[in-house]
Parts: structure tokens; C-alpha cells; sequence
């Protein structure tokens, strides 16, 4: 394994709610057991044990289809309070193992364990040990794709469940992927899976066939994803969340505030602030939220989200804007303004390639004012539209963080 060989497990705890279900109550162990509502009810499976799936139960499908499949089903109604103490403990296995843990649901996460061998072993190995120590203190099975890619580890755990270790060594990726059905490919559903089957692609071999100029006129630009993923290929990060989850920044006004273009003027200085904290601390957020005080002090807030996670001040300026321009009318005075980013990741997978030639300027002119920043203080530096101030804006509230 070489230095710079990328690692990233998929774990995936099996049959999650339907085995905390069984190991809470050992009489219905290896029992068809559902978990879900009244079938006489619209609900829908949210999980089902490995015993009700060999009679085409599954999660998802309508409670009243899943009895008919299986009427000897034992059914339970699902406790989500007690599936989230027991996904808590499993996610703290996984991140005493690496903190670049990515949990994509209650029962499954995605691990970078790049340059983990030195602490833990092969990946192999890590692997092992991620299946022993949740089966020892937790008594449940998880399931585990090791590969150099997101998109491979996600397959190979599919491919591997139930209590499975599927493990694709680099350069091996087109070769496991190949005789296996379209469906598993990541991304492709029922409908387009049936599309592809009316070209004859019906294994994602028969896919690595196509030329990209081909799969793209035929499908667009699912067709260069499809294309990519045939090969295994996926330069996706594992987005670690850290334990803060947003940060903002807020000015209370010296007289309350009513002129559009000054509170314009207020948020793009908060914005560049923020975002500032953003690539000090290398992250990326991806909603943006803005706080409106009224002369009464009643508070509203409100929120969007952002179709790319970002650290740059002007795509949460442009947010912020549009959320002011919703919710607040010319001539309504305010007391205090804020704007905020939640939803925070690690920026490790952030790349210049991903944007733009006019994007990528902007970000290397917010890199070196934030060394200008750095090096002589936030107020040695502003953009120009700052630059008139029509108001005074004191009391500039610090950088706050939630939790
Ligand atoms: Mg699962």
C-alpha cells in the first residue's frame, strides 16, 4: 500500500431496526420480523429481518403488500428513539477508529482510513476489527466495502450483505464491477435500469463497453456519470462533520436600520466574514441563514440551502441577498442583522478543478486576502462595494457558534 493510496470503507450495520428489535427480544431471533406500521394503515417496511426478505419483503414496500408476502410476520412498530442510541454507539466505534467519518444515515457511514495502517493495520485488517468490535459490544452485524473509492466501497458492502467483508484492491475496480447486474451501480434505479436493459446494457460490464461520446449522447449527463462508474471511478470525499455545526456572524445597529442598499452593504461584509472563518478552519457550508431583529426585538430567521457546500463570501452574499430580499420590505426598520452557514463539512474535498475558470479566480483572490487578513487585521482590507459607508455599523457582534 503506498503512501498516497487512497482508502474508504463503507459500513453498513444489516437489517439495523428489525436486529435491534431481535436482540432486545431474543424470542423473535431469526423469525421473519417487520418493523414498520399497521399494514391495514398506508405505512410502509422501514426494515425487515433477513428472514422476512427470503419471502421479497423489503424495505420501503407497503406494510399491506410485505403481510401478504409473508403473513406469518411477526410485526413491530418501529422505536427510533432506541435505533438512534445504538446507531450513536456504533458511529463512536467508527470514529475511534478515524475521525474522517461521514455518517450518511443512521446505520451507515463512510470511512476514510488513508494512512490508518500505521495505528491499525491493513485495510483489511481495519476492516476486521471495525466487524469484531461492533458485533462484541454491541451484539449487532455490520457489513463492509473497502475500496479506493466511495462509489466501490458503497458496491462492494451491497455486494457483500448480509455480515460481509468485500474488499476491491485498486486497479481491480472494473474487473469486480463488471459481471455484476446494472441495478447495483450507484445511482441507477429501478426506471433507469430498465432503460438500460432496452439498449442491452445489462451488467455494468456491458456498460464499460459503451464509449463516453456514446453514453452521453444517449443519456446525457447521467450518461458521464454512468461512464465514470463503470470504471470505478469517483474522486468523492469523505466529508467528515465536525462537532461545530455553523458559523456567523451579526451587527446590532446604533439606530435602527430601514435603507435596503445599507443593509445590503452590512450582509456582504458579514458574508466575507464568515467566510473567512469557513477557510480558516477548512471547512465548507452549505446553508446559509440570515437573523432579522425588529425594533420590537421579536427575531426571525430563515434559511436556504445551497446547491454546492461553499467557503466564498460572494455565494453566501447572493444567498443571504435573496433570503433579505424574501423576507424583510424596504422601509422596515431593523435592529440587527446576521447571517450564518450550517450544515458544515470538512473542506478536504474541496478542488479548484470542480469550478470554473472565473470561480477559481475568486477563490484564490479570498485565499491571499485572507493572508492579507491574517497578516495585518480584518480592517486593513475591504471590497469596494463596502467601501461607502452610509451607515455606522458598531457593535459587531462576535463570531458566534452553536454547539
Ligand atoms: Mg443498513
Amino acid at each position: 500500500m503506498s503512501a498516497t493510496q487512497r482508502w474508504i470503507i463503507l459500513a453498513d450495520l444489516d437489517a439495523f431496526f428489525a436486529s435491534v428489535e431481535e436482540l432486545l427480544n431474543p424470542a423473535l431471533r431469526g423469525k421473519p420480523l417487520i418493523v414498520g406500521g399497521d399494514p391495514r394503515s398506508r405505512s410502509v417496511v422501514c426494515s425487515a429481518s433477513y428472514a422476512a426478505r427470503a419471502y421479497g419483503v423489503r424495505s420501503a414496500m407497503p406494510m399491506s403488500r410485505a403481510v401478504r408476502l409473508c403473513p406469518q410476520a411477526v410485526i413491530v412498530p418501529p422505536r427510533h428513539g432506541v435505533y438512534a442510541e445504538h446507531s450513536r454507539a456504533v458511529m463512536e466505534i467508527l470514529r475511534a477508529i478515524t475521525p474522517a467519518v461521514e455518517q450518511v444515515s443512521v446505520d451507515e457511514a463512510f470511512l476514510d482510513i488513508t494512512g490508518c495502517e500505521r495505528l491499525w493495520g491493513t485495510p483489511r485488517q481495519i476492516g476486521e476489527l471495525i466487524r469484531r468490535r461492533v458485533r462484541e459490544e454491541r451484539q449487532l452485524t455490520i457489513s463492509l466495502g473497502i475500496a479506493a473509492t466511495k462509489l466501490v466501497a458503497k458496491i462492494a458492502c451491497d455486494v457483500g450483505k448480509p455480515n460481509g467483508l468485500v474488499l476491491v484492491e485498486p486497479g481491480e475496480e472494473q474487473r469486480f464491477l463488471a459481471p455484476l447486474p446494472i441495478e447495483r451501480m450507484w445511482g441507477v434505479g429501478k426506471v433507469t435500469a430498465d432503460h438500460l436493459r432496452a439498449y442491452g446494457v445489462a451488467t455494468i460490464g456491458d456498460l464499460a463497453a459503451w464509449t463516453e461520446e456514446r453514453l452521453t449522447a444517449t443519456f446525457g449527463d447521467l450518461g458521464r456519470a454512468l461512464y465514470r462508474g463503470a470504471r470505478g471511478l469517483d474522486d468523492g470525499a469523505v466529508h467528515a462533520e465536525r462537532e461545530r455545526r455553523s458559523v456567523s456572524h451579526e451587527i446590532t445597529f446604533d439606530v435602527d436600520l430601514d435603507d435596503r442598499a445599507a443593509l445590503e452593504r452590512a450582509l456582504l461584509g458579514m458574508s466575507d466574514q464568515v467566510a473567512a472563518q469557513l477557510r480558516r478552519q477548512n471547512m465548507v457550508g452549505q446553508t446559509v441563514r440570515i437573523k432579522l431583529r425588529y425594533p420590537d426585538l421579536s427575531i426571525a430567521t430563515r434559511q436556504a440551502t445551497l446547491e454546492q457546500p461553499t467557503d466564498q463570501g460572494q455565494a453566501i452574499y447572493a444567498q443571504a441577498r435573496a433570503l433579505l430580499r424574501r423576507n424583510w420590505h424596504p422601509g422596515q426598520p431593523l435592529r440587527l442583522l446576521g447571517v450564518g452557514v450550517a450544515g458544515l463539512l470538512e473542506g478536504g474535498g474541496y478542488q479548484l478543478e470542480l469550478f470554473d475558470a472565473s470561480d477559481q479566480k475568486r477563490i484564490r483572490l479570498n485565499r491571499s486576502l485572507d493572508e492579507i487578513r491574517s497578516r495585518y487585521g480584518s480592517k486593513a482590507i475591504r471590497r469596494a462595494s463596502q467601501l461607502p459607508p452610509g451607515e455606522k455599523a458598531s457593535g459587531e457582534g462576535d463570531v458566534d457558534q452553536e454547539r
